[in-house]
């Protein structure tokens, strides 16, 4: 074996969960080597969403929109006992979350939030989504939906998936004054990507022309809403630069998928991992092989080079079907990196309800890894597989994300909980 790295951590995954993971480990003075591609995370809004709704359960009722999160909490739970926030108590959620916010502001991507209440702002059709820490970034469209000035709305000629059009008439019931207006952006012209925008207003000339082409859709409006664009390093510093160049206050609207949040997120961790003890291996995979005299082998694949990892701890934050950690199969869904069981209907007729908007969900969003109190993965004897094997994220059974509005929070507060537990 060519080369063998020795770590207090394998971590497979370097998605939100996996990420955080990481840095938790880190500032705890530990050792760690991690493996993944980007997983979810070049999907995801930017907004870390710790609870934003309680659903309808299997025995029907309807979903409770959450403002108070933590008031919530004691009803999410009575509703759906298996929600991976049993593992975590409220201290230790707001600690996960300042730790991974303070991080990511030390790396020029500020967050706010983190109060008692959620915020609500623009998803990227335009809706109001609740959601609990947000970029600095985004914050502002709070203020401008509150006020009454004028405010423009600008997408461009050729991004898909975002039309500011729609988003002011969606938004115009709760506020009045809100216009949607088309740019066409300087280039050859064809299909554009926020990615590719972000990346030209890094530079003084690109600013300079994207200035140009907005100055004459400004008019008397004091506010101007972007698709989530402005750069990929220290957004509000390039925000700041366009405020000045325009005259107006500015705020971005996510995107649809994959967006420059989650490329934002991804360059700043993979950045700050050199002074990390951290042995990052990008768009490369973990495959479990054995426990060894305590430690736990592992071996790196997707590079020439032969790896192995020994680990006293591994961290399994494997996502789910996007991520890769699940697999749905003809006779049911499979854990992909261990092969542990998964809690899961007995038959795949109920993984989907027949009518797709079903207020109960779909059970198939619920399956995943059941875990003991420190989050070790059970095996199928009832008992934690392995001693120093932890599992966190979206991976756990239990969560629902998509109709919880629970995502980040799920990932970030079961990665400290499991670095915590970890000996
Ligand atoms: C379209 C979309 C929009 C979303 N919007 C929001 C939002 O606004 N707010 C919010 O809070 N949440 C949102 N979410 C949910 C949130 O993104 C997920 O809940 C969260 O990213 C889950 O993180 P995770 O780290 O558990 O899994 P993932 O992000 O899926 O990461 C899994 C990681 O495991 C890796 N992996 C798998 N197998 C291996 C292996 N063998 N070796 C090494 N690595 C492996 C993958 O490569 C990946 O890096 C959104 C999700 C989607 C899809």
């Amino acid at each position: 074996m060519a080369d063998t790295i020795h770590c207090d951590l394998a971590i497979i995954g370097t998605g939100i969960a996996g990420m955080a993971a990481a840095i938790f480990a880190a500032n705890r003075g530990m050792s760690v080597a991690q493996a993944g591609n980007t997983g979810s995370l070049a999907y995801t809004t930017g907004y870390f969403d710790l609870l934003g709704s309680i659903p309808a359960t299997d025995e029907g009722g309807k979903a409770t929109p959450v403002n108070e999160p933590f008031k919530a909490l004691p009803e999410l739970l009575n509703a759906f006992p298996q929600h991976p926030y049993r593992f975590v108590d409220e201290a230790g959620m707001r600690e996960a979350f300042t730790e991974l916010t303070d991080f990511l502001t030390r790396s020029g991507l500020r967050y706010e939030g983190g109060g008692e209440t959620n915020h609500r702002l623009p998803s990227p059709a335009g809706t109001l989504k609740r959601t609990w820490f947000v970029p600095a970034t985004m914050r502002p469209a709070e203020e401008m939906l509150a006020g009454t000035e004028e405010c423009v709305i600008v997408d461009f000629a050729g991004l898909k998936g975002f039309s500011a059009r729609q988003i002011a008439a969606n938004l115009s019931p709760k506020r009045a004054n809100l216009r949607g207006e088309t740019v066409r952006l300087p280039g050859p012209g064809g299909e554009v990507y926020a990615e590719n925008v972000a990346r030209m207003l890094e530079t003084e000339r690109g600013r300079e022309s994207f200035a140009k082409v907005l100055q004459p859709l400004i008019g008397d409006a004091s506010w101007l809403g972007l698709p989530a664009c402005l750069g990929i390093y220290r957004p509000e510093d390039i925000m700041d630069d366009m405020e000045r160049r325009l005259g107006v206050r500015i705020f971005e609207i996510p995107t649809m998928p994959p967006g420059v949040p989650g490329i934002r997120i991804k360059e700043a961790f993979e950045e700050a991992s050199s002074g990390m003890d951290l042995r990052l291996f990008r768009q490369q995979r973990l495959v479990w092989e054995d426990q060894h005299d305590e430690l736990y082998r592992l071996r790196v694949t997707g590079t020439s080079v032969e790896r192995q990892v020994l680990a006293k701890n591994v961290l399994l934050a494997s996502g789910r079907f996007l991520g890769g950690g699940l697999t749905g199969e003809r006779t049911g869904i499979r854990e992909t990196v261990i092969g542990l069981p998964v809690q899961q209907p007995d038959s795949r007729e109920d993984w989907h309800r027949f009518n797709y908007f079903d207020q109960r969900g779909h059970k198939v969003h619920r399956t995943g890894l059941v875990c003991d109190e420190s989050l070790r993965p059970l095996g199928n004897d009832g008992k934690p597989f392995a001693q120093h094997l932890h599992a966190a994220g979206s991976v756990l059974a239990g969560a629902d994300w998509m109709r919880m509005k629970c995502g980040a929070g799920v990932a970030v507060t079961t990665a400290l909980a499991a670095v915590k537990s970890m000996k």
